[in-house]
């Protein structure tokens, strides 16, 4: 790297430190190009993206077909408001009903919107259909979730430097732990006022944590059986990112690896955000049927760019992509493929301990203290080989790439991560 080069990036860096708030902590990598599961510095350095923007990107780097749509619609029609109608606002809300096999969507913005939006359902649903007193719903979550930023959600977050001194906080939930069916089973025994259960299908910033086999299905039933909605934020896992269209398909038995999305495990609300636009734009959504969702009437939630003519084009094509594309069955047998590459490496590893995860989104755990640096030292070797990777914490690197990865590329990953782990081997 010449002296000029290194300035480009640092300049760059410095203006983010100097304009910007302080509210992430990035690799220092500075980039200005993205194809496909590609992406390249300000100084001309090609690397593998293997967090595709936390699964946003799940359809590869501005993708042709995703971009023209966004160009075309960008040139007609880009907003209405909610105001009026307009033409491709129902075109799109019955395109994305019937791929997910819902009676309705709700188009929000981003992730945290949608999550706050399915709570908002979930209490109206409470009060209107299931009969509790107002004001005393209560939603369950889990330990470790990650849902978003917004002053509710960080309410029911266990994440310390989350919530520091962002309180007063949100009443009404109930945190237990994360794949364990008999703390959900007593909870809703013991709270007669639950209405709902928000959980993660893979708890991803949490570290990639894939809960036991069964346990979605069964926690679903426990709901069934005390009248309570199960609700799924499929932000990072959906859309073809762990292997099938949605990871509530995680326990289906269907052959069929891309499952269209009819999951052997409903969600009574799904919370969609991420990659329903292969990150050229923020749109996310709710979805459920009409007999939740009708709750939802005039005036009592809006947003000014939900299902703006943009967002709609832009998420049509993207959805179509991951069909078109067969994604979701590439993710599977690729993530098959990197598991067990990387468990051949870990076997003589003493720096690296395990890898899990499902379809594209793994992590590995590196043999050191979650208060360690180690994960944020072989991230930045991993750029030197040219792979972008981030920590969730000082002991576990997420890995996932693109979905249009072919298997040659995966090949070639695979053997940057092992090269690179190999310098820290003790
Ligand atoms: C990223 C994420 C969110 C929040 O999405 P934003 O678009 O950042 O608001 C919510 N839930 C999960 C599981 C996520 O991964």
């Amino acid at each position: 790297m010449s002296v000029t080069q290194q300035s480009l990036s640092q300049q760059a860096i410095d203006l983010e430190n100097k304009y910007g708030a302080h509210n992430y902590h990035p690799l220092p990598v500075v980039l200005n190009r993205g194809e496909g599961v590609y992406v390249w510095d300000v100084e001309g350095k090609k690397y593998y993206d293997f967090l595709s923007a936390y699964s946003a990107v799940n359809q590869g780097h501005c993708h042709p077909a995703i971009v023209d749509a966004m160009m075309k619609q960008a040139k007609t029609l880009s907003l209405t408001s909610r105001a009026f109608h307009n033409d491709i606002l129902g075109k799109y809300e019955k395109y994305a009903s019937e791929y997910f096999n819902f009676d309705k969507i709700l188009p929000m913005n981003t992730g945290a919107e949608a999550v706050e939006t399915a709570l908002k359902i979930c209490r109206r649903w409470a009060y209107e259909v299931k009969g509790i007193d107002e004001n005393e719903a209560e939603i369950i979550v889990c330990e470790n979730n990650f849902h978003g930023r917004t002053t509710t959600i960080i309410s029911f977050s266990n994440d310390a430097v989350a919530r520091k001194n962002f309180g007063p906080y949100t009443d009404g939930f109930i945190k237990i732990e994360y794949d364990n069916l008999e703390a959900l089973q007593t909870t809703l025994e013991n709270n007669p006022n639950v209405a709902g259960f928000l959980v993660e299908p893979i708890q991803g910033e949490a570290g990639v944590f894939v809960p036991s086999e069964g346990y979605l299905k069964k926690a679903k039933a426990l709901c069934e059986k005390h009248n309570v909605l199960f609700i799924a934020d499929e932000v990072q896992t959906g859309i073809a990112r762990t292997g099938r269209l949605l990871a509530t398909c995680g326990d289906c038995t269907c052959e069929k690896k891309d499952c269209s999305g009819t999951p052997e495990v409903k969600p009574d609300i799904l919370i969609l955000g991420k990659a329903m636009s292969g990150g050229a734009y923020p749109v996310s959504a709710v979805l459920a049927n009409d007999s939740i969702m009708n709750v939802i009437t005039p005036g009592s939630h809006g947003s000014t760019f939900g299902g703006n003519p943009i967002a709609a084009a832009v998420a049509m094509a993207a959805l179509n992509v991951v069909k078109d594309e067969s994604l979701a069955e590439n993710a599977y047998i690729l993530g098959e493929l990197f598991r067990s590459k990387m468990n051949e490496y870990i076997a003589t590893s003493s720096i690296c301990k395990l890898v899990r995860g499902k379809g594209l989104l793994n992590a590995i755990v590196i043999n050191d203290t979650e208060e360690s640096d180690t994960a944020w030292n072989i991230c930045l070797k991993l750029r030197d080989n040219g792979l972008l990777a981030k920590p969730t914490h000082g002991n576990i690197i997420r890995f996932a790439p693109p979905l249009v990865m072919t298997e040659a590329e995966l090949l070639d990953c695979v053997s940057i991560i092992c090269t690179t782990l190999k310098e820290f081997e003790i």
